[in-house]
């Protein structure tokens, strides 16, 4: 049987929205996106970076760039018919869909109807449950009100085009969710109100000064526990997975807090209620990751940004990855936004290391062919399709 790993389409479940063609040249912006480093980071680091040296061979066999050097790069990309230019990256790296959690947009992000035109590809939102409780704030309402409100839109998800719902508690205050009663909600609710209005509650103006100007965001542990641990059920209800920012990211997040072991209470409360939890990122936790996806029932997960932004151990990450997991619980994501060519890099290094995986001697002793082949389908494509039943593949 001959099969080749590029010919089959891809379904990025976890993705973010690219810029419009006013920023098609801005390249600070494109050396900016190699790394999660916030915007104090030298430059000069940067650019030492396997990644930008890939990104810019993207960028060569797209455009027919020549130079080594960075010095012609955005008159380059001014001159490409950004349509054009854009298209061609997704269609070549073979994006079938993308799965979108619109709570982080770039500086003149495309719509996702623009966005769809300039991929090709199908696209499908994703809640991110977090920024629509905040959404759903008004000064003064009571927090029956409010959560009656946020009850209203996670019921609503699935009517509303939404393909599953995402978390990035990890972010926030960690991955230990656990039960939250309502009245502790609710004095949570009363405190984040008062913070928010300036009347800043006695005991936290003493030990927090800067909290009066901070608690915009939903960071207390208590009402995002609360939300998650009462959303899980609706979601499993109407068939829409969660998922979970987990481990790697720029460093307003707790990476130890954001080790995936601190779900398990979570995950067995509401696996077995039918919900599947979906780990997104997971590096430097993707054993762990694969650890749970390799025990529990209805967990899955991807390694996504490390891959091309770490394309140098690629092709380890994505063995250890596997070393545990079945293929069925593995799945392709970029974790891509903000510039085409992260797309097409993601995309490429992700098939040179399954490709690489699955022609191990040791994997092609013992496996036929087209079992290799089901295998690279489902990771790729069927696994994403299988468990976002709300995507009807359309
Ligand atoms: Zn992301």
């Amino acid at each position: 049987v001959v099969w080749s790993l590029d010919e089959i389409p891809l379904i990025d479940h976890h993705c973010h929205q690219i810029v419009d063609a006013h920023h098609q040249a801005d390249v600070e912006t494109l050396l900016r996106i190699t790394s999660e480093a916030p915007a104090g980071y030298h430059r000069q680091d940067l650019t030492d970076r396997l990644v930008w040296h890939a990104i810019l061979d993207v960028v060569r066999r797209h455009t027919g760039y020549k130079a080594e050097d960075e010095a012609c790069l955005a008159d380059i990309l001014r001159q490409q018919d950004y349509a054009d230019y854009c298209r061609g990256l997704f269609q070549d790296a073979g994006y079938e869909a993308l799965y979108i959690d619109t709570g982080y947009q770039p500086k003149g992000a495309a719509s996702l109807e623009s966005f769809a035109d300039l991929s090709g590809a199908r696209i499908r939102p994703v809640l991110r449950l977090e920024r629509m409780a905040e959404e759903e704030w008004r000064p003064g309402l009571s927090f029956s009100d409010w959560w009656e409100a946020v009850e209203h839109r996670i019921e609503g998800a699935r009517a509303s085009g939404f393909i599953g719902a995402k978390s990035i508690a990890a972010y926030r205050c960690g991955l230990a969710v656990r039960p939250v009663s309502k009245e502790e909600a609710e004095v949570a609710y009363d405190e984040w109100m008062a913070a928010k209005t300036g009347r800043v509650p006695i005991e936290r103006a003493s030990d927090s000064p800067e909290f009066s100007q901070k608690p915009l965001r939903l960071t207390d542990e208590r009402l995002i526990y609360y939300l998650l641990w009462n959303a899980a059920p609706m979601l499993a209800q109407q068939g829409l997975p969660l998922q979970f920012h987990v481990g790697y990211g720029d460093p307003d997040t707790h990476l130890l807090k954001g080790n995936p072991l601190l779900l398990r209470d979570f995950i067995e409360t509401f696996t077995p209620q039918g919900l599947s939890i979906t780990l997104l990122h997971t590096y430097p936790y993707h054993r762990e990751a694969g650890y749970l996806a390799s025990v529990y029932n209805g967990v899955y997960f991807d390694v996504s940004l490390i891959l091309p932004l770490g394309l140098s151990g690629a092709r380890r990450v994505l063995c250890e990855a596997l070393e545990l997991s079945p293929y069925s619980r593995f799945l392709f994501a970029s974790d891509a936004h903000t510039r085409p060519e992260l797309f097409a890099l993601a995309a490429e290094v992700f098939r040179d290391a399954l490709h690489h995986h699955l022609n191990d001697p040791l994997v092609m002793r013992c496996t036929s062919a087209s079992t290799r082949e089901r295998w690279a389908r489902m990771v790729l494509h069927d696994n994403a399709l299988q468990l976002y039943v709300a995507d009807d593949g359309r």
